[in-house]
């Protein structure tokens, strides 16, 4: 599919900023070039937005603010169903232009239009469901009544990887609580959320509840919006280290804050596991998005007795997927984001090598245009390897082994992160007991993928705070106000 096809979807007038409804250039004229991770061409330039457009759209979304916390929650909850309708309606034209700026291939970008359309489906039934409490006081003679209303103005900053559902697992909850926005979608991969933006403009969300950013002046940004006493909330998916940035640069304003962060997964093969199953989870929770998510497993910890076969398998699997153009017909694994990235990733693989690691398939970065890595299965990786301690965000997948639960559980757990773990057992009483020791906001029980719009997504330590998704996804954007009521 050539450039041209992809963008069909994205007028020229809308690779630009969204202020309160209108689409508009940057306040300094300066555009930024999107390029296709495959090849390195560009794609088409967008308005790279300045401090002052910051502050202009927080105005549109401070102006829409009233309005949308007052518009019944059926009326809200409609905008999100038929943003679903939509956005499913156009999902093949959707994921082809995401995997032309991302590079993911066309099946993965088709599924993440599917997953990330969920939140608006989840968050449209949940609008109707926002209630608060009546009891009575403990000691009588007073009753409790607990509403909860719209946080107010959020600020949205979303990563490359994920560049639609990133940005609909913020934006379905804060649309269904009442909340308007800003959100700056990441400068790699701005495309997909103008296209969405303009979809929820057809779904009839009215001007100023959504405004959106692209810029490549990220700190500009959030250190202007994050010091107007009118922003609210912030919410933010990306690394730990922007994350922890980001908490600092609240605490002035006091800002309420979600931080979903990144991730250092360990996959646990017991000696009792299923290994076809262990082996087809493992290639999901490797592979999905080329290794680049949060949740992917990084870190397998495989019983000694099964380790090889374990192994074995997995390369077998790994080695036999085709790398190539996302675009492409039958490709298993894009390119990775960007030459950084690449260089990244195989220095990784390079110093586990060199700290005694066998490579069983893989190893290296392709030559030419396009940041390629082959899919890579390291065997003997020591604990104290860089690569069990980093996020790789690559196709690389470490295997060592251990002896007992307990010495799997406590590896598990050696990490600062606290994101995503995968268990593989089939002993009942053993997989309650390892999912009580996992010190990780999701367990994958016998399967290689937890994302689920209904379920409650999110982290701990350093992989962050705050869930989205599920119940507990709009609790996010909501506050309560408490009214004592006497009753003599
Ligand atoms: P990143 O932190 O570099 O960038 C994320 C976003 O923050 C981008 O939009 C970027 O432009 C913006 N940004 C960077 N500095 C900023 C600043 N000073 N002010 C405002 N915005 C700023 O991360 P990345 O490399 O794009 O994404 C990969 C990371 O995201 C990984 O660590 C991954 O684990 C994490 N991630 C986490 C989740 C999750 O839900 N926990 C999901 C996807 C990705």
């Amino acid at each position: 599919m050539s450039h041209t096809d992809a963008l069909q979807l994205l007028p020229t007038d809308h690779r630009a900023l969204l202020v309160g409804g209108q689409w508009r250039p940057s306040a300094d004229g300066a555009r930024f070039e999107v390029t296709d991770p495959a090849d390195g061409s560009v794609v088409c330039e967008v308005a790279d937005g300045t401090a002052e457009d910051a502050t202009a759209a927080l105005d549109a979304a401070v102006a829409a603010q009233p309005g949308w916390a007052a518009t019944p929650p059926r009326e809200r909850g409609e905008v999100l169903r038929r943003a679903f309708d939509l956005l499913m309606e156009r999902a093949d034209e959707v994921a082809a232009l995401m995997s032309l700026e991302m590079g993911k291939p066309l099946a993965e970008a088709r599924g993440e239009v599917a997953y990330g359309a969920e939140f608006f489906r989840w968050f449209a039934e949940e609008a109707v469901r926002i209630h608060g409490l009546w009891m009575q006081a403990p000691a009588g003679g007073s009753r409790i009544l607990t509403m909860k209303k719209p946080v107010g103005p959020c600020l949205f900053i979303t990563p490359w990887n994920f560049p639609l559902a990133m940005g609909t697992r913020k934006i379905a909850p804060a649309v269904a609580a009442g909340c308007t926005m800003v959100l700056k979608p990441a400068s790699q991969t701005p495309l997909t959320m103008l296209v969405l933006a303009g979809i929820l403009a057809e779904a009839g969300l009215p001007d100023g509840v959504l405004n959106v950013v692209p810029t490549t002046r990220d700190a500009d940004l959030s250190t202007t919006l994050q010091a107007d006493d009118r922003l609210r909330k912030v919410s933010f998916t990306g690394s730990t280290a922007v994350g922890r940035k980001l908490v600092e640069q609240s605490a002035p304003g006091l800002q309420r804050v979600s931080m979903e962060l990144g991730g250092n997964a360990p996959f646990l093969v017991f000696e009792d596991a299923d290994l076809d199953a262990a082996v087809d989870g493992a290639m999901v929770a490797k592979m999905r998005n080329m290794g680049e998510a949060c949740t992917s497993a990084n870190r397998f910890l495989v019983h000694s007795s099964v380790a090889e076969e374990f192994g074995s398998r997995l390369a077998e699997r790994m080695g036999a997927l085709t790398v190539g153009r996302g675009q492409d017909d039958g490709v298993d694994v894009g390119p990775l984001i960007d030459a950084k990235a690449v260089e990244s990733v195989t220095g990784l693989v390079e110093e586990a090598v060199a700290d005694g690691a066998r490579l069983l398939t893989g190893g290296a970065a392709h030559e030419g245009a396009g940041h390629f890595v082959e899919p890579t299965v390291l065997v003997d990786v020591a604990a104290s390897s860089r690569i069990n301690r980093e996020e790789i965000f690559g196709p690389v997948a470490p295997i060592s082994t251990f002896e007992t639960e307990s010495e799997a559980v406590a590896r598990a757990n050696d990490t600062e992160y606290g994101l995503t773990s995968y268990v593989y057992t089939r002993d009942l009483a053993r997989s309650i007991r390892v999912a009580e020791g996992l010190a990780f906001g999701m367990v994958g029980l016998n399967t290689g993928l937890v994302s689920n719009a209904a379920a409650p997504f999110g982290g701990m330590k350093a992989s962050g705070f705050g869930r989205e998704g599920g119940f507990e996804g709009i609790e996010e954007y909501l506050e309560t106000t408490y009214v004592a009521l006497p009753v003599p």
